[in-house]
């Protein structure tokens, strides 16, 4: 169901502002330069579709896109570049874990994760904020063509322990690249 039929909805910045909750819902989250717009934009079909995350305006919203007539894909800002003065980062905080805790219709979050980086400190702190909102979260592994075969073992294993410690997440771990395609039926299928 993934593909030419998802379209860009709207972006969020405050709670009153989601849209109803009658559809599926599934949350992108992941640091900056991580790959999210290329996934998304490859997931879907649809160059474009996504924009840079770091967009200047754009970065404090959630954007929501409609895929067919049963799900939204939510687009999170990309967190990791501190840049943003203090009370907007505040305010931010505040929306997402409002909306991680509240939004009934979420059902998974795919939490990205760079193959040449790993799990870093920021990443962690959105797994614990999962945690502690009751999301399950899966890890999705991107840009994997950058990375050699042997050496992504070694990031996977640094993953799949960082992961152990987190009681939401779930043990499988997506790998994709945006670039080759790689990954993008597991992911569709998932979703
Ligand atoms: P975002 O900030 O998380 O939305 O990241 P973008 O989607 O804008 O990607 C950041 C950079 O990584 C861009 O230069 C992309 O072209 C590059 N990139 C994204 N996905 C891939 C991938 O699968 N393979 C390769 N080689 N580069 C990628």
């Amino acid at each position: 169901f993934v593909g030419s039929n998802a379209d860009f909805l709207k972006g969020v910045v405050a709670m009153n502002g989601l849209p109803g909750d009658d559809r599926i819902e599934v949350c992108f989250a992941g640091r900056s330069n991580v790959g999210k717009s290329s996934l998304i934009n490859a997931l879907t079909g649809r160059k474009g579709l996504a924009r840079a995350s770091n967009t200047p305006g754009r970065t404090q919203e959630i954007n929501y896109f409609t895929l067919a007539e049963s799900h939204y894909l939510v687009d999170l800002p990309g967190y990791g570049f501190a840049n943003a003065p203090l009370p907007v980062i505040e305010k931010w905080q505040k929306l997402l874990k409002q909306y991680l805790s509240g939004r009934v219709s979420l059902r998974r979050a795919f939490v990205l994760i760079d193959s040449r980086h790993g799990v870093k400190t920021v990443d962690e702190e959105i797994m614990s904020l999962l945690d502690s909102s009751a999301v399950t979260f899966q890890v999705v592994m991107t840009k994997a063509d950058k990375v050699k075969e042997k050496d992504r073992e070694k990031i996977m294993e640094q993953v799949r322990k960082a992961l152990a410690k987190h009681p939401a997440a779930f043990p499988e771990i997506v790998m994709t690249s945006s670039e080759k395609g790689w990954g993008l039926p597991t992911l569709r299928a998932l979703i």
